[in-house]
């Protein structure tokens, strides 16, 4: 049993609208589904995704309008590694990133800048057997697409006291320090470095959590493992478009385990992936109320 790498990854902006404007403008992700935050119903929860809305490449976002930039530090997630396809592709993003204003440094490690809030992101070239996961932009060539999660890269003290649940979960220790979770079709890591010395603080430009995927008949086993591991797990929540457990990793990162499918197709048609604002039934109720509380967002590729 083994997980199949990074399903999602949450993090935190100020501004739904420069937040779609980036990621579905520049970076050419698909906006895959615009809902709510289903803990604080009031706030956005956009997903960004392939064209298939696929897990293995799904960025997320709360919007809280107003809030104050966020710090990484100890126990979160700073830098999220993304596989592109070739050097070539490393040249044009750095291009395309200096036409859009931003700032960007080719390095051993690949492409590495940050978004408009501060949420740091590193393009690298990299060889594994996992299908790539794209999204169709008509200004960015498919291969030169973003073509999923590789792992992420998180702060941490005392990184080996994570040593011991990450070997519970069937992580398995890779080249850099890196560990792991290697499925049958999917991988993903997660590293940890050195952490600054000023705490962390969670705001627009920080990462929330990072999920792992699981196969839906291996969820609560998971749930098990990881209480064996030391974590003390929530009870599985159904949330609607996967099944999700959260606990806090030794290193203080906050992982979810969700599950490959239902999926966004759930209450939408794979045309039409997040036009709308989906609520899920537990939800709908609100929608009168929470529709005009959000600010509209303009998805630069219609819709
Ligand atoms: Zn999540």
């Amino acid at each position: 049993m083994k997980l199949e790498g990074i399903h999602h990854i949450t993090c935190i902006t100020e501004d739904a609208q420069r937040n779609v404007d980036f990621y579905a403008g520049v970076m050419g992700l698909r906006l895959v589904k615009k809902t709510v935050n289903q803990d604080n119903p009031t706030v956005y929860h956009l997903f960004f995704g392939d064209e298939g809305g696929d897990p293995g490449l799904d960025l997320t976002f709360f919007e809280y309008p107003g809030v104050p930039p966020g710090r990484a530090g100890a126990g979160m997630v700073h830098r999220i590694v993304w596989r592109v396809a070739s050097p070539e592709a490393l040249g044009f993003w750095q291009r395309r990133l200096a036409e859009a204003g931003i700032e960007s440094e080719l390095g051993e490690a690949g492409l590495v800048f940050a978004d408009p809030e501060g949420l740091v992101h590193e393009l690298a070239v990299l060889v594994v057997p996992d299908q790539p996961l794209i999204a169709k932009h008509p200004e960015i060539p498919a291969d030169f697409a973003l073509q999923g999660f590789h792992a992420v890269r998180a702060f941490s003290a005392a990184p080996q006291t994570s040593a011991g649940l990450l070997e519970a979960l069937a992580f398995e220790p890779a080249d850099g320090g890196g560990w792991e979770a290697r499925g049958d079709s999917r991988g993903g890591l997660i590293y940890y470095d050195e952490p600054p010395p000023e705490p962390g603080l969670q705001g627009a430009g920080s990462a929330h959590h990072v999920a792992w995927a699981s196969q839906p008949r291996e969820h609560l086993e998971w749930r098990q493992r990881a209480i064996a591991g030391g974590a003390q797990p929530t009870p599985e929540i159904d949330r609607f478009y996967f099944k999700s457990i959260y606990f806090r990793e030794p290193s203080g990162v906050l992982f979810e385990i969700a599950t490959i499918g239902p999926g966004f197709t759930v209450d939408e048609p794979l045309e039409h992936l997040g036009e709308k604002l989906s609520l899920p039934p537990d939800f709908e109720h609100l929608r009168a109320e929470v529709e005009p509380r959000l600010r509209p967002v303009r998805n630069p590729r219609g819709g």
